[in-house]
């Protein structure tokens, strides 16, 4: 397969593409970022890599960041981490506090915001916020191969000073007795993760350890990887977990910083970023540079 011709033209046609979304308006690291930034990496399980465009820029990761805390927390708690958080897609917006009142204080899963902040509330278990970022930071960088992997402070003071919904939503858990630490404890270690900078090329390499292959190192369980890479394909893009399923046929989980993480089980793991965003806060031509990538290859977890 000529991946670096497939990676070209879809770097080409991206170029060429006028709707390249919004960036995140909620913060103003984010807003202010250029939405004609496009990146995209791939690393196969045969150790060979390829990247496109801006792959060797930094960018906020954001929610991205769930997956890596749910496997760290998977690995800490076992099962008992479902005690605590579903595992249904939520139908709603990523920060939607709506059917944390119907529910008891159980989120629907661990990669809408209420429910990665009960994951980094478990991880978090009365151990030091700095301890657990350093944690985190170490999982990361050991999955990338990769020791300049770092937080942007400047985004994560950001978040807190703009973090009223998050806290919310903090409160609310709390409320429900689904939290063991403050609010502003977990809410600030939260902030941080999500502050977590990385390339397109640093981060299609940290997704390795979800590919699953014998010819890669195994991070966390074959039986994990499985379930962690169906969660993304049912709820890693929110209430576009369905659009993006149906399109691209991957497991994939993004973030407002318009990165997406995408698992070709077996096969290879891929990163896409650029920074404008679609109405569910996935990012626009990242999703449809995947789409792409999927139908040139024939890649999809369907056959
Ligand atoms: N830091 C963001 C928030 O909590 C992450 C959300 C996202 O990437 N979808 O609002």
């Amino acid at each position: 397969m000529d991946f670096e011709g497939i990676l070209q033209q879809i770097a080409t046609d991206m170029q060429a593409e006028t709707e390249r979304g919004t960036a995140a308006g909620y913060i103003p690291e984010l807003a202010s970022v250029d939405t004609n930034q496009f990146g995209m990496a791939v690393a196969l399980a045969d150790g060979r890599s390829f990247a496109v465009g801006d792959s060797h820029r930094r960018f906020s990761i954001q929610s991205v960041s769930k997956v890596f805390t749910l496997a760290l927390a998977l690995g800490r708690l076992g099962e008992d981490l479902w005690r605590r958080v579903g595992r249904e897609p939520s139908g709603l917006p990523f920060n939607s506090i709506l059917q944390l009142e119907h529910e008891h204080g159980i989120p629907r899963n661990p990669f809408i915001n209420a429910g990665a902040l009960v994951v980094t509330d478990a991880i978090l278990a009365g151990n030091a916020p700095r301890e657990v970022l350093g944690e985190i930071l170490r999982f990361v960088r050991a999955a990338a191969g990769d020791d300049d992997i770092h937080i942007d402070d400047a985004v994560a003071r950001s978040e807190t000073e703009h973090g009223d919904r998050n806290m919310a939503l903090s409160h609310f858990l709390a409320a429900h007795g689904n939290f063991e630490n403050s609010p502003e404890l977990t809410c600030g270690t939260y902030f941080h993760q999500c502050a977590i900078e990385m390339t397109p090329h640093q981060l299609a390499m940290a997704g390795r350890f979800l590919v699953g292959s014998p010819d890669l190192p195994s991070m966390i369980s074959r039986d994990r990887v499985r379930r962690i890479n169906a969660l993304m394909l049912t709820c890693g893009h929110y209430d576009g977990s369905g659009d993006f399923a149906y399109r691209v046929g991957l497991p994939g989980k993004s973030g407002v910083g318009g990165g997406i993480l995408v698992i070709v089980p077996g096969r290879a793991s891929i990163a896409v970023w650029s920074p404008g965003l679609n109405r569910h806060g996935n990012s626009k031509l990242g999703t449809l540079a995947v789409e792409r990538f999927a139908q040139a290859t024939g890649w999809s977890v369907f056959g």
